[in-house]
């Protein structure tokens, strides 16, 4: 399958996605520095999303690769298969939960990106 073709973006297109999250990774939301952000396509360029600043968000690399080309409702399935996944396969993980050292907090993902959102609008009513 050939991968469609991401335009460069100029310096200010850049800033205006990283200014998207003031200053932090759009999913995790751990502060990220202008230098270190990757560009995201909220709904990858595979699966048609378009690339345009409206289809972008600021990610750290390590959201950017594990979002890889996953729409985010993949990606969110994703994550909270986790828990499931270190129960299955790590070791450590279950000795530890079994003496109460680690524990599963949750498995609902809401983004970063969908936080602020929501924090916005409880501002305006
Ligand atoms: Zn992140």
């Amino acid at each position: 399958m050939k991968i469609p073709k991401r335009r460069k973006l100029s310096k200010e297109e850049r800033m205006k996605v990283y200014e998207k999250c003031k200053g932090y990774c759009a999913y995790c939301g751990c502060a990220l520095e202008y230098k270190d952000m990757q560009v995201d396509h909220v709904n990858p360029i595979r699966c048609g999303g378009e690339d345009d600043i409206s289809n972008m968000l600021p990610a750290c690399r390590s959201c950017n690769h594990y979002k890889s080309a996953l729409k985010p409702e993949e990606f969110r399935k994703y994550l909270s298969g986790i828990p499931k996944r270190l129960m299955r396969d790590s070791i450590p993980f279950q000795v530890g939960e079994r003496f109460g050292i680690v524990r599963i907090v949750t498995d609902d993902v809401t983004f970063y990106y969908e936080k602020i959102k929501n924090k916005n609008r409880n501002r305006e009513d």
